[in-house]
């Protein structure tokens, strides 16, 4: 079986200097190729330069739909490939939510990625106004359903209830293995699902030993390399 994944998503946040405090630190750690770290852009060259001795893995928040040419303040996903990213998250709840970002615009990114030899990392999730509407999987499916066509081995989803990121409020593992289950039995049983969503070293234990689990998408807790080392060490 496939090791568990671990993604940081550093989001807005971060500095040069705070790449070269972190990062050395997660290389010296000797994780695997089961760990990725995503900066903002302007640190990405930087932070690959200093993983090169190491099997972490790079990656992107965010990509263009486009390949080349006059797009204005967007990057491509062969500009990605190029500075050594090797995965990307699309369609994250902070760009639907901020940026009006859809699932139609997010699907077009993930093929753009995969055209250009990136592996996606999907976000999907329902509000906790849809949740208590009880319109959860709904939405999720809803979701899901702009990749249809596309192999699942191809990307990886990531479970992230929008009322469970940056929030500190975790879904329970009830909820997690229920949504998991649920994106499996959509897609594919095979399909990689992380969980997203206020994931900590004091409870990331929990969630990586739950049913359907197959890596965690991290926010804030990726900030400190103390922190994201104890979540890495509870990934199977
Ligand atoms: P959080 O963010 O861990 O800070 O809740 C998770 C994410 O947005 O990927």
């Amino acid at each position: 079986m496939a090791r568990q994944l671990v993604i940081g998503n550093w989001k807005m946040h971060g500095s040069v200097g705070q790449v070269r405090t972190v990062l050395p630190e997660l290389v010296r750690a000797e994780l695997g190729s089961n760990i990725a770290i995503c900066v903002a852009y302007p640190y990405l060259a930087l932070a690959k330069s200093l993983l090169s001795e190491s099997a972490i893995q790079l990656g992107a928040q965010d990509v263009c739909e486009f390949h080349i040419g006059a797009y204005t303040g967007e990057v491509s996903p062969a500009m990605l490939a190029d500075v050594g990213c090797e995965l990307v998250i699309v369609g994250h709840s902070e760009r639907r939510r901020y940026f009006n970002e859809t699932s139609e615009m997010a699907a077009r990114k993930v093929k753009a990625a995969l055209d250009g030899g990136l592996l996606p990392v999907y976000c999907v999730g329902e509000t906790q106004a849809q949740r208590d509407a009880g319109i959860a999987r709904d939405v999720i499916a809803e979701e899901l359903q702009v990749l249809a066509g596309v192999p699942t081995s191809l990307y990886a989803v990531a479970y992230e209830p929008s009322w469970a990121v940056g929030t500190g409020v975790i879904a329970t593992p009830e909820q997690i293995a229920e949504m998991h289950a649920f994106i499996k039995q959509t897609l594919d049983t095979r399909t990689r699902v992380l969980y997203g969503g206020s994931v900590k070293a004091d409870n990331a234990a929990q969630v990586l030993a739950t049913d359907g689990v197959d890596g965690v998408l991290v926010g804030g807790a990726a900030l400190s390399a103390a922190e994201f080392l104890k979540i890495c060490s509870q990934a199977r």
